[in-house]
């Protein structure tokens, strides 16, 4: 039956429109998930490559920073270590008896001028009172005999230049490193010292020059541990061994170069160091930076893409939460529509004596199908039929055979409506009413005159009309919703009027509205 079918598709569309939102809301979720995720995995990734970023640089500068101390430590002492070989040679050529003393002095004070790094040159006697130095007078009763490097030479016979710990210079309270060489006789026995002195100083400035934090670290050291020079400069940690530090017992052993991670003995910070031994002196080299100042930049960005990426997180969950929330609405509005629906179907919309549709089905329908005329550009046809002298039909044979002919009446218009959106119901009484979408006034004309056929060919007796059988009249109105403003009312009493036509006309025929009704009142 048209009617039932009708109400099922429209049953099936809502519950279609609530499957859609919910499988919406599934895929905004998901959306939203995988979005999410996406952020977060960038994100790490991108962070975890910065600090790999981070520390790598921070090997390249350390490595570099050992490389360049190492090469300015080792030239300003082969300097010194040239110098004092070449002086040795000569005084223990000339032999002590027939030193020149004002060319040595001479000789002395041109190389110091020359060698900024240079403090001073300085010849001892065995006994360590001075012979001869750079400087242009001798303080009286200077002796250096209880220095370390004068002791050393005095009791070793080994000819080669050595590193000493830093001292402060007698003469002028400056930090110097000493190098120094042991005289020889020409019988072998100990002729006294050769000495040339670093400044500290030097190193500390050259140290000084590097673009490198206050936490970063740069130590000139003995091989033995003992610190010479050291970045930041402190009095007080010259002279401390770094014999237990984790690059004197763990790495230098192994390797005379390379890369450690330490907490430094000196101060205890964790820092990066590269160290390096000097290839010809018993001297190594570290440079580092604390891995808080490797890391704080690091830090700093991750701390502004994290809270940018929190507030993306945030807008993300916010518009999320509000789609999921109309979402939510969608689908509840989509539910109480399609309850709304059920209860209409529940609602007797069929008419119990014809199984047509009834009135209420009609006024479901009519305004819907009007719309949808509209937009779809078609004509809307309505007819009303109206049994003729049904009145006396039922003087005549009595009310049940009156509903018996209002049943095959029914039947009969069910028979001529061949398309499933033509509508049919039993507007009231023996009144009808056809509805007719995309169908024009000749559509409609071959529906009545169809159903008038069929009526014919029924043949039901009826005495008291003057036909003799059972007839119909019909009016037809047609509606252009694009063209003429046309509305379910104009419609219905445009259908009345040609219906009233028709039964004025004698009954059994119909008439075509020539015009809609516009005002339906
Ligand atoms: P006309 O040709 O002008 O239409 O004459 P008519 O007698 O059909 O007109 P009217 O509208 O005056 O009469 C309608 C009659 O239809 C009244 C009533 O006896 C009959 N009728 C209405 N509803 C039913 C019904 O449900 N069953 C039966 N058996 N008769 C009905
Ligand atoms: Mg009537
Ligand atoms: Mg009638």
């Amino acid at each position: 039956m048209v009617a039932a079918r009708k109400q099922d598709e429209d049953g099936l569309f809502t519950a279609n429109g609530e499957g859609r939102a919910v499988a919406l809301f599934r895929l905004v979720l998901s959306f939203m998930a995988v979005a999410m995720l996406a952020f977060v995995l960038v994100e790490g990734w991108r962070t975890w490559r910065d600090y790999r970023h981070a520390f790598a640089n921070a090997e390249n500068m350390v490595t570099n920073l050992a490389r360049a101390t190492s090469q300015h430590a080792e030239d300003a002492i082969r300097q010194v270590d040239a110098i004092t070989a070449a002086l040795t040679e000569r005084i223990e050529g000339d032999g002590f008896d027939h030193l020149n003393r004002p060319r040595l002095h001479a000789l002395l004070a041109q190389q110091r001028a020359i060698m900024p790094q240079l403090h001073g040159l300085f010849v001892f006697a065995p006994d360590g009172s001075w012979i001869v130095t750079d400087r242009a007078a001798i303080p009286p009763k200077a002796n250096n005999g209880d220095r370390d490097y004068f002791i050393y030479h005095r009791t070793h016979t080994d000819r080669s230049v050595q590193i000493g710990s830093v001292v402060r210079s007698r003469t002028t309270g400056d930090l110097i490193i000493p190098i120094s060489r042991r005289l020889d006789n020409p019988d072998g026995s100990f002729a006294g010292v050769m000495l040339g002195t670093i400044k500290v100083d030097w190193f500390v400035r050259y140290y000084g020059d590097f673009k490198i934090d206050e936490r970063g670290a740069l130590v000139l050291a003995k091989r033995d541990g003992t610190i010479l020079v050291r970045r930041p400069f402190v009095e007080q940690v010259v002279g401390r061994s770094l014999a237990n530090s984790e690059v004197f017992r763990n790495h230098l052993p192994y390797a005379a170069e390379g890369l450690a991670d330490a907490v430094a003995v000196v101060d205890g910070t964790p820092r990066l160091y590269a160290y390096r031994a000097l290839t010809s002196y018993p001297l190594v080299v570290e440079a580092g930076l604390s891995r808080e100042s490797i890391i704080a930049p690091w830090r700093h960005d991750v701390i502004k893409s994290v809270t940018v990426l929190l507030l993306m997180l945030v807008g993300l969950a916010a518009f999320g939460w509000v789609v999921l929330r109309q979402l939510r609405e969608r689908i509840a509005i989509e539910r109480a529509l399609h309850q709304a629906h059920q209860t209409l179907k529940s609602l007797a919309l069929t008419d119990s004596l014809t199984g047509l549709g009834n009135r209420r089905r009609l006024d479901a329908v009519f305004e819907a199908e009007l719309k949808r005329a509209r937009r779809q550009g078609y004509p809307l046809a309505l007819v009303m039929l109206d049994l003729d002298y049904f009145k006396l039909y039922n003087d005549r044979y009595g009310h049940l055979a009156g509903d018996q002919c209002l049943r095959r009446f029914a039947e009969i218009m069910q028979q001529a409506l061949k398309r499933p959106a033509d509508l049919a119901v039993r507007y009231g009484g023996e009144e009808f009413t056809v509805l007719l979408p995309d169908t024009d006034a000749a559509g409609a004309e071959l529906v009545v005159e169809e159903i008038m056929q069929l009526l014919r060919r029924h043949a039901i007796p009826h005495a008291g009309s003057p036909l003799g059988l059972v007839s119909v009249s019909a009016g037809i109105a047609v509606g252009h919703p694009t063209r003429d403003a046309c509305t379910t009312e104009s419609l219905m009493a445009s259908a009345d009027a040609a219906l009233y036509q028709a039964k004025r006309q004698g009954r059994d025929g119909y008439t075509v509205a020539a015009k809609l009704t516009v005002n339906a009142e």
